[in-house]
């Protein structure tokens, strides 16, 4: 069979690979995309983001827990929730993206090849079917979109059937009473808030000294209290240090404590998906650790026709900007002139229970960087919105540029965060500062409002602050 040829090959079909692949379609190259699955969508639609939102809103169903502090009764939907319960609806939405995306690719004329994908020479790839000989492609360029898959420390015992990982807890077969969760980040609290709402009883253990240690401190710490409110347990500074099975798994902690517990979830980082490519062959080099690939600020690794995108080139490691990644490369490689870099201002959703976000500068980042500024905060008890929907806990908080009230970065944890970011991030984007915000009439009563309280509030602030007189240009105010 002669070897068919294509501008761009695609390997990997999840946020990066469709996206990639769609953005050079549409502007008329010939495209192929390799997806050694069954399934098309990868970590985003199958084992991470889809699934895990989808259990979020189920387990929020479920609980009764939007409905908590509304009526001040209970109201659970059932006293025991089964497995089935739990994942009924995560499948149905796996099967309903799996088939947008297959559609998507079809109606940009994207041809798809089933089986794992390796180099042979820097322009060919060589795919491998189920049971089938293998056949090679050839492309002009080629974008390695091959995501990433959950780090497993050896501590852990993964051949127990109750040790779980963010991919394999999607097939848990029953509902523990007990769970440790290991690792106190973005995927480790979004499980272990699931998790409690189903009252399992849960702890996390978290080396450092804080859970999502990128949030801004105050939110974490926030966000940790209302975790423990939920009945959390959480142990910071500390980690598993033996782990022995038994009718329950008895773990020995480095602290010196012993925990017993039905099920472990670990959730330890990940790495980057690059064994199955033969790299060597195509002569990419640029390699980090954990198999992540290292790329300039186009995306392309040490061979400049080699593009890398998503999960594999490691952080922010997000669906979201995975997709940016790869349609900012494919402009790249083909001269589309279409669009500029990926924003140099990102959001990161956090779907814990109430869910954060958080797009620009922290207090942190900008201590270290010497810039002074002032808070505004709007709490969601003073909101009418917010008494409506029954969050009394939910806070905005808005840094801005102490000289000129220009917008530095936009904190939320509480209902709807994730979405309501936007706001602020828009305005980021623009370079607005505190006028955008008392001048915008906002509709009421919504939660949206909060933009123009915490404005109020940190005008209040800097009020105070420039009347005072100044040691030193920085700092909090
Ligand atoms: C539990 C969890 C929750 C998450 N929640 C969120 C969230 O709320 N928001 C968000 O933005 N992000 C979230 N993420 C992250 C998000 O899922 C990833 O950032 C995203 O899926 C990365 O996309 P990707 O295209 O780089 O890789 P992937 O989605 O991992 O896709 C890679 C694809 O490449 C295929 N592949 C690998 N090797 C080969 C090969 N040799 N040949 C052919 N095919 C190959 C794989 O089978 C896979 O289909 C979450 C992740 C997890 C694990």
């Amino acid at each position: 069979m002669p070897t068919e040829k294509y501008d761009l090959i695609v390997i990997g079909s999840g946020p990066a690979g469709e996206k990639g692949a769609a953005q050079a379609a549409y502007f008329g190259k010939r495209v192929a995309l390799v997806e050694k699955e069954p399934v098309l969508g990868g970590a985003a639609a199958n084992t991470g983001t889809l699934p895990s939102k989808t259990l979020r809103e189920s387990a929020l169903f479920l609980s009764g827990f939007r409905q908590r502090e509304l009526f001040g009764v209970q109201a659970r939907l059932k006293d025991t929730v089964t497995v089935r319960d739990f994942l009924a609806r995560e499948r149905l939405v796996k099967e309903n993206e799996r088939a947008r995306i297959q559609e998507n690719l079809k109606r940009h004329h994207v041809t798809i090849f089933r089986g794992p994908a390796s180099f042979v020479d820097p322009h060919t790839v060589a795919i491998q079917p189920t049971r089938c000989p293998s056949f090679e492609i050839q492309g002009e360029v080629v974008l390695i979109a091959t995501g990433s898959y959950p780090f497993r420390p050896p501590v852990f015992p993964f051949h127990d059937p109750r040790v779980y990982d963010s991919d394999t807890i999607l097939n848990i077969h029953e509902m523990p009473k007990t769970m440790l969760v290991v690792g106190g980040g973005v995927i480790g609290c979004e499980y272990a808030c699931m998790f409690a709402s189903l009252n399992i009883q849960v702890t996390v253990i978290e080396k450092r000294d804080r859970v999502v240690g990128f949030l801004d401190v105050e939110i974490s710490k926030k966000l940790q209290e209302e975790m423990e409110r939920a009945g959390i347990k959480i142990r910071l500074e500390d980690s598993v240090a033996e782990v022995r099975t038994g009718d329950q798994l008895k773990l020995h902690l480095e602290s010196g404590a012993d925990l017993l517990v039905d099920t472990i979830l670990v959730s330890s980082g990940r790495c980057g998906n690059i064994e199955e490519l033969a790299l060597e062959k195509a002569g990419v080099t640029s390699i980090g650790k954990r198999g992540q690939m290292v790329v300039n600020e186009n995306y392309q690794t040490n061979v400049p026709h080699i593009y890398a995108a998503g999960d594999v080139i490691g952080f922010p490691a997000l669906a979201s900007t995975s997709m940016e990644q790869a349609r900012v490369a494919m402009v790249h490689a083909f001269n589309l002139k279409f669009r500029g870099g990926v924003s140099q201002v990102l959001p990161y959703g956090i779907f814990t229970i109430p869910e954060c976000s958080m797009a620009g500068e922290t207090e942190e980042s900008l201590e270290e960087k010497k810039i002074a500024y002032v808070v505004g905060r709007a709490h969601y008890a003073q909101n009418a919105r917010g008494q409506i929907i029954g969050d009394s806990h939910g806070l905005l908080k808005l840094l801005f540029r102490q000289e000129d009230m220009k917008l530095l970065g936009v904190h939320m944890i509480g209902e709807q965060a994730t979405e309501l970011i936007h706001v602020g991030l828009t305005a980021l984007l623009v370079n607005a500062g505190a006028d955008l915000f008392i001048q915008t009439c906002y509709n009421y009563p919504t939660l949206t409002e909060l933009y123009k309280y915490a404005t109020y509030d940190a005008l209040g602030r800097r009020a105070k602050v420039v009347a005072a007189p100044q040691p030193a240009a920085q700092g909090k105010g």
